[in-house]
C-alpha cells in the first residue's frame, strides 16, 4: 500500500454526502476469495487516495460508493483539544474489522466526518475498544484501541453499517455547522494567526 500517490495523477473518488441513501445500507463482508486480490487492493489503493484528497484521518468504502466492509486509517502525531498528545496510526487498512468489545468509559469529543461536510458534533463513545479484523491479504489481527484510534475506529465501522455520526447525537445544540474563516476575515486583524488548512479533522 503506497502512502505517496501522486495527487495530481488520477481524479480521487467523490465521497458521498449525508443526504445520499445509499450511505445508509449495510455493507456486505469481504469473501474469503476476495481477500489478497488485485479488485481488494485496488480499492484500498482508491480509497485512501480519496482520504488523502479529501483530508482525513479515515475513511470508509462506502463513503466512496462500495459497499463491502473496508475502512483506512491514518493518524499523524498531534495535540488535539480533550484528548492531549495523540500518537501517531500508520497508514492501516482493515477488512471485515468488528468491535468485540467496549469500555465502560464513556467519553465525549467533536467528530467531523467527510460524508457530512460543514458540520461537526460532540459525539459520546466508548473511551476503549478490542478490535478483530483482517489485513486486505487476509492476515487476522486482534487488538486493543483507545483515545482519537479508538473514536475513529467507531466512526468508520458505523458507516459500514450505515450509521453517521449525527444519528448518535442527542442534543441540537451538539451539532453545528462550522465554516472556514476567510484569508480576508477581519478577526484576523486582531491576531497573528496564518491562515492554513486544518487538516485531520475529519473521519
Ligand atoms: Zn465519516
Amino acid at each position: 500500500m503506497s502512502n505517496q500517490l501522486d495527487i495530481n495523477a488520477k481524479l480521487a473518488d467523490p465521497v458521498l454526502q449525508f443526504t445520499d441513501m445509499r450511505l445508509r445500507q449495510i455493507s456486505a463482508p469481504v469473501s474469503a476469495a476476495e481477500f489478497d486480490s488485485v479488485w481488494l487492493r485496488d480499492w484500498v489503493s482508491r480509497l485512501d487516495y480519496s482520504r488523502v484528497t479529501f483530508g482525513g484521518i479515515g475513511i470508509a468504502a462506502p463513503q466512496v460508493g462500495l459497499f463491502s466492509r473496508l475502512i483506512v486509517i491514518a493518524i499523524p502525531a498531534h495535540e488535539r483539544v480533550g484528548f492531549g498528545q495523540i500518537a501517531e496510526v500508520p497508514l492501516q487498512a482493515l477488512v471485515n474489522p468488528e468491535i468485540v468489545w467496549y469500555s465502560e468509559d464513556m467519553r465525549k469529543a467533536t467528530e467531523g466526518c467527510l460524508s457530512v461536510k460543514g458540520y461537526e458534533g460532540f459525539v459520546v463513545r466508548p473511551g476503549k475498544i478490542g478490535v478483530v479484523a483482517y489485513s486486505p491479504e487476509g492476515k487476522r489481527l486482534e487488538f486493543e484501541a483507545d483515545s482519537l484510534y479508538a473514536r475513529v475506529l467507531q466512526h468508520e465501522i458505523d458507516h459500514l453499517d450505515g450509521i453517521l455520526y449525527p444519528d448518535r447525537i442527542t442534543t441540537l445544540r451538539d451539532l453545528r455547522k462550522v465554516s472556514p474563516v476567510a484569508p480576508d476575515d477581519p478577526v484576523l486583524n486582531f491576531n497573528k494567526l496564518i491562515p492554513r488548512p486544518e487538516a485531520g479533522l475529519v473521519m
